[in-house]
């Protein structure tokens, strides 16, 4: 028909010109985030306020970029202290595998957006510090499958290295 090109432009625009703002007067306004989205590495904590982490490595074997380091000192009875949980967060490419990694939900992909610091030395933060790591029996396994590891074909039973640890233990 002809003109129907022309109408359907001038509807276009007469929408978008009706159209409420779309924008957010950043930093006055701050956009929730969709629950997939992914920003910094956050630990994670039980009920009770304790960390869920147990302070298996799975996170730190998982990352590509070797930014997350974990110190750790084990007691005679086998408890474990975790002194530092490093995390790099200048150098995190955001992938979340080592969330994905994590058999025990320690670990999340946290919603903050606002990351800048004023040094580079602040880049480098302590996810954990001096803080006794969750007990591995205690610790409730997450029910999900680790795609990281599974995609790279690694045999699932030598890449559960915090059930490994358990039975070590
Ligand atoms: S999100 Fe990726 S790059 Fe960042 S710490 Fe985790 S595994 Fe490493
Ligand atoms: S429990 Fe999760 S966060 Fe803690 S060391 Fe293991 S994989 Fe990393």
């Amino acid at each position: 028909m002809w003109g129907k090109g022309l109408i359907t432009g001038l509807a276009i625009t007469m929408r978008n010109l009706l159209r409420g703002p779309i924008t957010l007067k950043y930093p006055f306004e701050k956009a929730d985030l969709p629950e997939r989205a992914r920003w910094a590495v956050t630990p994670t904590y039980d009920e009770a306020g304790a960390p869920k982490c147990t302070a298996c490595m799975a996170c730190i074997r998982a990352c590509p970029d070797n930014i997350l380091e974990l110190e750790v000192t084990t007691r005679e009875d086998k408890s474990k202290h975790i002194e530092h949980y490093t995390y790099e967060i200048g150098a995190c490419m955001m992938c979340g595998l080592c969330v994905e990694a994590c058999p025990f939900d320690a670990i999340e992909m946290g919603h903050d957006y606002e990351l800048a610091v004023y040094g580079a030395d602040e880049l480098t933060v302590d996810l954990l510090a001096d803080v006794d790591a969750a007990p591995v029996k205690r610790a409730k396994p997450a029910d999900k499958p680790a795609p990281a590891e599974k995609s790279a074909g690694i045999d699932s039973e030598k890449s559960a290295p915090a059930e490994k640890e358990a039975t070590d233990d």
